[in-house]
């Protein structure tokens, strides 16, 4: 099958609004394995987008030469919705505003659904186990009823994901390095991954109770291997986030060899035929998410940083301080931990108890979790 795009409306939130996603179509239907990604979950987040403009040119160009082996399903733009929400010359792409609900939360938890539909139902095969999962996860689906547009919308991702063998999706943080979130399940699994796409940082989570995109999918066959001990339920997606540096870096120098990787990633997991090259070397170990920080301002204030983002920090280094033009006093930050500075976000002006910095803490996963 030669590439095809599918128009899949959602319902309207308000008078006169109508608004669609644009799903992208590679080889065969039901053919293995079978590759999902999307972008742009948190709307402004534009670099995926443009990653993904460039790698479908190199799918439909595969997929004309007859050289895509699985099946792949992209949508270059995930969340229509987010990017519409302008408010004085800024996407607020990452929560609806109606709601304040962020859009990579609340997506469907299939768990218990899943959990019984395929009580007694489970044997031997492992592969015969997954396919009874993705089934259940189907069925578990469609028989919920969702009917605002924002839920319509994370139950359709949902549900064009839901049976792939890998899933992308992709984020950029304000200004950050390239890294990757990828649960416990999925670790060493994701690692082919974190090589070829350059990840810096690697942080492994077991999963997020809030239902993340990512965790929709990591959540299901966690929980239905936990309830099966005696039984071979591997993980039957690799579902990671890579987060694409910040949401300025969407030029074609940084966008194009990220679709490359990406493309040669797909090779590599037999889902485009060719040879993906030799894997790229790793660049760092896997952190734990335990020993993620977040920093949050202690007071008020203009934040100038002494260290780069990418930079190391040592525990109780002062690398930024808040400054105070009111009082004249510089309010020293000091890192919790010794790790990586490797996202920040964009505005140099902090409130009070709000988040500005993330330091990768030296928890590495292997001795960590
Ligand atoms: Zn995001």
């Amino acid at each position: 099958m030669v590439h095809v795009t599918q128009r899949i409306d959602l319902p309207a939130a308000s008078l006169g609004t109508a608004r669609h996603l644009l799903v992208h179509r590679f080889g065969t239907p039901g053919a293995r394995p079978k590759a999902y990604l999307h972008a742009g979950l948190h709307a402004a987040e534009l670099p995926g987008i443009v990653v993904l403009e460039h790698l479908l040119d190199r799918l439909a160009e595969a997929d004309a030469a007859g050289q895509v082996t699985g099946e792949i399903v992209v949508v270059p733009f995930a969340n229509p919705i987010g990017l519409a929400q302008q408010v004085l010359m800024e996407a607020q792409g990452r929560y609806d505003l109606d709601t304040n609900r962020n859009y990579n939360r609340g997506f469907p938890d299939l768990v218990e659904g899943v959990l019984e539909r395929v009580a007694g139902r489970l044997g031997q095969d492992a592969a015969a186990n997954v396919a009874a999962v993705r089934t259940a996860m189907a069925q578990a689906l469609e028989a919920r009823n969702d009917t605002r547009e924002p839920e319509v919308l994370k139950a359709t991702l949902l549900g064009l994901s839901l049976d792939a063998d890998i899933v992308l999706d992709l984020h950029s943080a304000w200004e950050a390095l390239l890294h990757l979130l990828v649960s416990d399940n999925n670790w060493p699994d994701a690692q082919d991954l974190a090589r070829q796409i350059g990840a810096e940082v690697v942080l492994v989570d077991r999963g997020n109770r809030m239902v993340t995109f990512k965790s929709a999918h990591v959540l299901v066959w966690k929980a239905v291997a936990r309830a099966h001990p005696d039984l071979p339920v591997p993980p039957g997606a690799m579902a990671a986030v890579v987060e694409l540096r910040g949401q300025r870096d969407v030029d074609d120098h940084l966008t194009r060899p990220d679709a490359d990787a990406l493309f040669h990633f797909l090779q590599r997991r037999g889902v485009v035929a060719g040879h993906p090259g030799a894997l790229p070397p790793e660049r760092c170990r896997a952190r734990s998410s335990k020993g993620l920080w977040r920093m949050f301002g202690e007071t008020f204030g203009i934040l100038v940083y002494h260290r780069e983002l990418g930079d190391r920090v040592a525990e109780g280094e002062t690398f930024c301080h808040i400054v105070d033009p009111q009082t004249r006093r510089r309010t020293p930050v000091v890192a919790p931990v010794d790790g990586l500075l490797y996202a920040r976000r964009s505005h140099r002006f902090t409130r009070q108890g709000q988040y500005f910095c993330a330091i990768a803490g030296d928890l590495f996963h292997e001795s960590g979790s």
